[in-house]
């Protein structure tokens, strides 16, 4: 086990924690097949290869999972189906009301180099932006998703940073969730984070890709982005937003150790977590190529990032989505655990797969949900995102993204077929 032992013991005297672990307990109960050696067990599982931080008042397991003490954390069981007995059945089928983490695409606007030559301490460009949803439907939207439960919500872009009423929005978030703002950290001054700390802010998810200036740069598409990052990262700290990098950990950062030096460069530069990411075939920045997709033994050189660096206190927490999206541990998150909701309020399972499944603003967020989410009911060890794109060709994919009502029959194949190994310890099975 390599978690933070004086964060483990804090966490084990809080009177609030134990409150609710002993509801949930009692909750569960009423099913007889729960057993409740079977859940510690699972528990275990989940923590063996995690490293607890402590941020501020708050104790993280991964910027993926709501802070464990907060109100926002309880979306996790809260959002299962179902009372008494069926509860339990749910929660070891890994089915949700409601998914836990929502982003929302809030501009489109983004730093190009004109912008970048900029001030970025001036309000000048950041005047207008151009994007379909104005504050209020945001704020509206927001409202929705925090009603039917969610614990994170993610702003992503483009970059947020450029709508100057990003505050006033954040504002709005209430204590069930915890938001985060994804950026390029361009306009993360110093006062700026301060203002996103005291709207509620929780955390920055920052883009880092490499740590050599140009090819950032190239990589961000506009001049400074470099720099950018890294006093984006200085004053996310210092303005205590939890702060997580984010890396694209392509073919060629796994080869020769280059994931391994930046790793210890952004936990230098003062990340809390490293957050590194697979190339999916789709993404909004872009469609990959067949070959720049990591090989499933490249994948487990990835995973095993997770395993090896949570252990080692000297460099910064490293998360890795495909650890968590594993058939060994919760799998894919898609429509269950994700949302994402892009600038024109169009509802994906994840920002990764290119279907949507309607738009937010003709038919209420929580129904359309729940549409979307009768094809994803059966967790699935495999990235659906993937999934779809071998069994494709690649320039079949030229009209995508595509409006869909279900799942295309072949991509639910996939559904159901190995539960993942948290639900299998949860049912007493053994791995
Ligand atoms: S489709 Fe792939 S990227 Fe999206 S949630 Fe599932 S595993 Fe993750």
């Amino acid at each position: 086990m390599n978690i933070n032992i004086p964060v483990l013991i804090k966490m084990a005297c809080n009177p609030s924690l134990i409150k609710k672990a002993w509801q949930i307990h009692g909750l569960l109960s009423e099913n007889e097949e729960y057993k409740l050696g079977n859940l510690i067990r699972s528990i275990h599982y989940v923590l063996r290869n995690e490293r607890i931080l402590q941020h501020q008042d708050t104790f993280v397991l991964s910027s993926f999972i709501p802070p464990i003490n907060t109100r926002a954390f309880n979306s996790l069981f809260e959002g299962i189906p179902g009372s008494g007995s069926n509860l339990f059945e749910n929660l070891a089928k890994g089915k949700r009301k409601s998914p836990v983490s929502v982003n929302i695409d809030v501009t489109s606007r983004y730093p190009n180099s004109r912008d970048s030559n900029d001030d970025s301490s001036s309000d000048d460009g950041k005047k207008e932006f151009i994007n379909g949803m104005k504050k209020e439907s945001l704020v509206y939207l927001i409202n929705e998703i925090q009603d039917m439960g969610v614990g994170i919500i993610g702003l992503t872009g483009g970059e947020p940073l450029l709508r100057n009423d990003l505050e006033e929005i954040i504002q709005n978030i209430d204590d069930r969730s915890v938001a985060y703002v994804y950026s390029t950290g361009y306009g993360l001054t110093s006062q700026r984070a301060r203002e996103l700390k005291s709207a509620g802010l929780y955390g920055m998810v920052i883009d880092f890709q490499s740590m050599k200036e140009n090819e950032h740069n190239e990589k961000m598409g506009f001049n400074g982005a470099y720099y950018y990052a890294i006093n984006a990262i200085e004053n996310s700290k210092k303005a205590d937003l939890y702060t997580v990098s984010r890396t694209l950990c392509s073919r060629e950062l796994l080869k020769e150790g280059k994931i391994k030096e930046l790793i210890k460069f952004l936990g230098e530069n003062g990340v809390d977590e490293v957050r590194l990411m697979e190339p999916k075939p789709f993404g909004r920045s872009g469609r990959i190529s067949q070959d720049e997709l990591l090989t499933e033994d490249e994948r487990r050189e990835l995973i095993e990032l997770h395993i090896l660096y949570n252990k080692d206190a000297s460099f910064p927490k490293v998360s890795v989505c495909s650890y968590f999206e594993s058939q060994e541990m919760f799998g894919c998150g898609a429509a269950g655990y994700y949302s994402f909701i892009d600038g024109r309020g169009d509802l994906y399972p994840c920002d990764f797969i290119p279907f949507n499944f309607g738009n937010v603003f003709e038919t209420p967020v929580k129904a359309l949900w729940k549409k979307m989410y009768r094809s994803f009911e059966e967790p699935t060890g495999h990235c659906c995102s993937q999934t779809y794109f071998n069994q494709r060709e690649h320039d079949k994919f030229l009209q995508y993204p595509q409006r869909v009502k279900t799942l295309p029959e072949n991509c639910k194949l996939c559904n159901g077929q190995v539960l993942p190994g948290f639900y299998k310890i949860l049912k007493g099975d053994r791995i």
